[in-house]
């Protein structure tokens, strides 16, 4: 069996690029360069180097000992938290706008819910002085100021999206529709393993630099390079893909998506896509997606902003419906817990996504495992949901 993405786009029966014929020309001129370039020794060496001085990578590999004691297993956590602006997310970036450049693209466009993505994207648009339009639903731009006024002191543009729900899919939409009447001067920087072939591909590459490291690092600790369990949390997929990457064919090491079940998988309050699911087409790719019975894409909700998405990537939809991948749904309490726990056993206070990831113990049988856990981001943007939930 094989996990990674075939030279047609799909993953299994996942991927591709479902694209309305005006989108064709953009997808294709980056569908037949993004592997040359990205594979090149020039490409490679000045990505490394945006990674290593201004992200601040390698991230460490971080011994937890009083979780680690209190849960009866060896727990490590991968600390991209400590990345430049908190997360994951900019090792993406940076991978996109250095392969934008080399397409001789000068103009970046982005859509963002939350902002997180927004927030990346922008500054490495500041980094290489190229313009950036953020496309985000009105209703988010409301429910997300901190990180608009983030974009704006950067430099860039935040447009909002006002047509339908004025949310995510709404900015998707539009910035489809910039793209499509821009497709020489603009790159479309998509946030998580999502969208058409290649992006999926591509963003799961960038974020692979996360598990090359843990194989060095590991290695170091443990005397091997692989854990028993590896453990991410999953909205798109991009970090979960990230620390999996190297891990997709090593059969000795099992691969744990944590997903928000929100308000509980009963109800009509939760984004736990590969429990309430249904194979269709989200964003250009064939995947697993909350839809109503007439294919229409259902409005998810987790109190994670992060997670709030309807949809996984295709290479999860593969990795879950192959059964090389366990996925595990945790509801808002939960999650909200595991962030506290985690605060007060080792003074790490994890963005509400990532302590999704920390409530999965009692749910799979860990002990005396080799354990890593992505530590997606940091917790400093979630302070208000942090007061608001208040049971602490
Ligand atoms: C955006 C975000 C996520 C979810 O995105 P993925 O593509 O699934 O990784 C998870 N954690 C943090 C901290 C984020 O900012």
């Amino acid at each position: 069996m094989k996990y990674n993405v075939n030279s047609n786009g799909f993953y299994g029966d996942f991927g591709g690029a479902y694209i309305p014929e005006m989108l064709f020309s953009n997808i294709d001129e980056l569908r037949k360069n993004y592997l040359s370039i990205v594979e090149k020794d020039s490409f490679t060496r000045e990505f490394n180097f945006y990674l290593k001085k201004y992200v601040g990578r390698p991230t460490p590999l971080y011994y937890a000992k009083r979780l680690s004691e209190k849960y009866g297993s060896k727990i490590y956590l991968k600390r991209e938290d400590l990345c430049h602006t908190g997360a994951h997310k900019i090792n993406n970036t940076i991978g996109q706008i250095l392969l934008a450049r080399e397409l001789k693209k000068t103009k970046i466009i982005a859509e963002t819910g939350a902002g997180q993505h927004g927030v990346a994207t922008a500054t490495v648009c500041a980094l290489m002085g190229m313009e950036c339009v953020i496309y985000m639903g009105e209703v988010d731009i409301e429910r997300q100021r901190p990180n608009v006024e983030r974009m704006r002191i950067l430099g860039a543009e935040v447009r909002p999206a006002t047509s339908g729900s004025r949310t995510l899919k709404d900015a998707t939409n539009e910035a489809m529709r910039h793209w499509i009447n821009n497709p020489d001067d603009t790159h479309y920087i998509i946030g998580s393993v999502v969208g058409p072939h290649p992006y999926p591909d591509m963003v799961a590459r960038f974020q692979s630099v996360i598990s090359e490291e843990l194989l060095g690092q590991l290695k170091k600790v443990e005397g091997r390079d692989y854990p028993d369990f590896v453990i991410a949390c999953v909205g798109g997929g991009s970090n979960a893909a990230g620390i999996f990457y190297h891990y997709l064919e090593n059969p000795k090491v099992k691969l744990v998506g944590v997903e928000a079940a929100g308000l509980g998988v009963s109800t009509d309050k939760s984004a736990a896509t590969t429990k309430l699911g249904k194979k269709g087409v989200l964003h250009g790719s064939k995947t697993l997606l909350m839809q109503d019975e007439n294919g229409q894409v259902t409005e998810p909700y987790s109190i994670s902003a992060g997670l709030d998405y309807p949809g996984i990537g295709p290479l999860h939809a593969h990795l879950f419906d192959s059964k090389r991948g366990v996925y595990v749904s945790v509801e808002d309490d939960e999650a909200m817990n595991a962030g506290i726990e985690l605060s007060r056993l080792e003074g790490i206070i994890p963005a509400i996504e990532t302590a999704h990831a920390f409530s999965i113990f009692d749910k799979i049988d860990m002990k005396r495992k080799v354990i890593v856990i992505n530590l997606s981001g940091r917790g400093d943007k979630d302070l208000e949901t942090y007061i608001k939930w208040g049971k602490y």
